[in-house]
């Protein structure tokens, strides 16, 4: 069966539509991430924006923009599972796990176990965490990935690797620098992951378990360099030197307001962009909140600085490794010397700037060693068959070992893993770049925060790479991570 290309008519009316159906999503999101409303209403939204998701659809505008056909395929497939989404959803806020006859919500249980000292109970509460996701989420989630390899078929590609690479995504390339990066820096994160682990749990990197590694980057001992009270005023402090006053921008909304049910980490929602973004936080302290704050501030100036007078695509869909980078560079300034410095009064900066490396080695790893993982999976026949391979890459690229059973709910869909693995490039690559060009405190320069301004208001038309090129001359490359991490070691 054929079906006719849109006209460019039906394509615009088709970004309109896209535009308030994401709108929609985002508010909703809002709504119930902050604690306004107890329900997430995703299946209402999807069914008053149907026509955007059938299959005709998606397959009308294959010949359309990249994004917009990218967008469309997305909702075509998400609509097939949006009853197994909101059903991972209610399992995971219903469910209870009692450790020790005590009884606690499964959401809970990472941040509980993060939280405990004593590492035999650790042990309990996180092999009840797997048990539990294991028996009640793994075959919600088997069946939901046979839906998907089905459908795949019918936007003619063979699998979703094959799909995305239809998209532009580079996966192969990516693949091949990820695996240079992890056998650059083996030995690196032997020899300082041994480390970190001995400092702060007093144990060597071949006794930690998954239960440690949470608590290893949870690290109290530092929550009292990053006190509560002095966060919002640091980031509308750092935000002031670059020239934006947080408190007068009139489409970004602060919303600071303490509610029960609102979410504990920092999130953006970008409702109308660029002019409905929020920026909710629930201050509660430590190092995690003060990078998951300036994390999310730097997707809010993002969306917020980005121009009215974008197409859909360029302003909410394009190559997510912008956002995220976005983000990542004003997280990183969180562990930055300079920034510490000048901003917090704080002891052994170097330290802070040392230990921060350390977890970006982790997390770089980690992803690059998703991203492996993800582009066997999506090209197996059979799901379940990827479940010891899942542990077999993860486990060799940390050096401890994981579990098996987190194959299925460690992926975030969409590729969204090279993402986050090229926004760190692009960060390390763009830091680069303004420390060269207005010094080590560029943060705190008014020049900076206009060029900063500028490439915000691009949205995300152009690509990472082609960003960065306009502004550097480089190409962006993931062994600019690797060096961004020897800096500090
Ligand atoms: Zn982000």
């Amino acid at each position: 069966m054929t079906v006719e290309p849109m006209t460019s008519r039906e394509v615009d009316a088709f970004r309109e539509r896209g535009d308030a159906f994401t709108r929609d999503l985002m508010q909703e999101y809002y709504d119930h991430f902050a604690g306004l409303k107890d329900e997430l209403e995703i299946e209402r939204i999807y069914e008053e924006y149907e026509d955007l998701t059938t299959l005709d659809t998606a397959r009308s505008l294959e010949h359309a923009p990249t994004e917009l056909w990218r967008f469309a395929c997305e909702g075509f497939l998400g609509n097939l599972t949006r009853a197994h989404q909101a059903r991972v959803a209610q399992v995971e806020t219903e469910l209870k796990a009692t450790v020790d006859g005590e009884e606690i919500p499964y959401r809970m249980l990472r941040v509980v176990t993060a939280n405990e000292a004593d590492r035999d109970r650790r042990e309990r509460l996180d092999r009840e965490r797997i048990r539990l996701l294991d028996e009640h989420l793994n075959p919600v989630y088997l069946e939901a990935s046979a839906i998907d390899r089905e459908a795949v078929q019918r936007l003619d590609a063979p699998n979703y690797y094959e799909l995305y690479k239809g998209f532009g995504f580079r996966l192969d390339e990516l693949a091949e620098e990820c695996r240079a990066l992890l056998d650059e820096t083996e030995k690196l994160w032997e020899r300082e992951g041994d480390r970190l682990f001995r400092e702060r749990l007093g144990l060597s990197l071949s006794e930690a378990r998954p239960w440690d590694v949470g608590r290893l980057l949870r690290a109290p001992e530092l929550d009292r360099l990053y006190p509560s009270g002095g966060m919002v005023p640091a980031l509308e402090a750092t935000l002031g030197d670059l020239g934006i006053d947080l408190r007068s921008q009139a489409n970004v909304h602060l919303d600071l307001e303490v509610r029960p049910n609102k979410t504990p980490r920092a999130f953006c929602a970008p409702i109308e962009v660029p002019g409905k973004v929020m920026l909710v936080i629930q201050p509660i302290g430590g190092k995690d909140d003060w990078e998951a704050l300036f994390h999310e501030a730097g997707h809010t100036e993002h969306y917020g600085n980005t121009s009215e007078t974008l197409s859909m695509e360029g302003k909410r869909l394009g190559d997510m490794a912008v956002t995220e980078g976005w983000a990542m560079l004003m997280q990183h300034l969180v562990t930055e010397p300079a920034w510490l410095g000048r901003r917090l009064d704080v002891p052994r900066v170097d330290d802070l700037a040392h230990e921060g490396a350390v977890s970006l080695l982790f997390f770089v790893r980690r992803y690059a060693a998703k991203l492996l993982y993800e582009i066997e999976f999506f090209q197996a026949d059979e799901p379940t068959t990827m479940r010891n391979r899942y542990a077999e890459i993860l486990s060799d690229a940390l050096k401890l070992p994981l579990y098996p059973e987190t194959y299925l709910d460690d992926i975030d869909g969409s590729f969204y893993v090279t993402g986050y693995l090229r926004s760190w490039a692009f960060e390390a690559q763009l830091r680069d770049f303004l420390r060269a060009e207005f010094g080590n405190e560029w943060f705190a320069r008014r020049d900076a925060g206009d060029l900063l301004r500028e490439l915000w208001s691009v949205g995300q038309e152009p690509t990472a790479d082609a960003l960065l090129k306009d502004v550097t001359g480089a190409r962006l490359e993931m062994a600019a991570v690797a060096d961004r991490v020897r800096e500090h070691l």
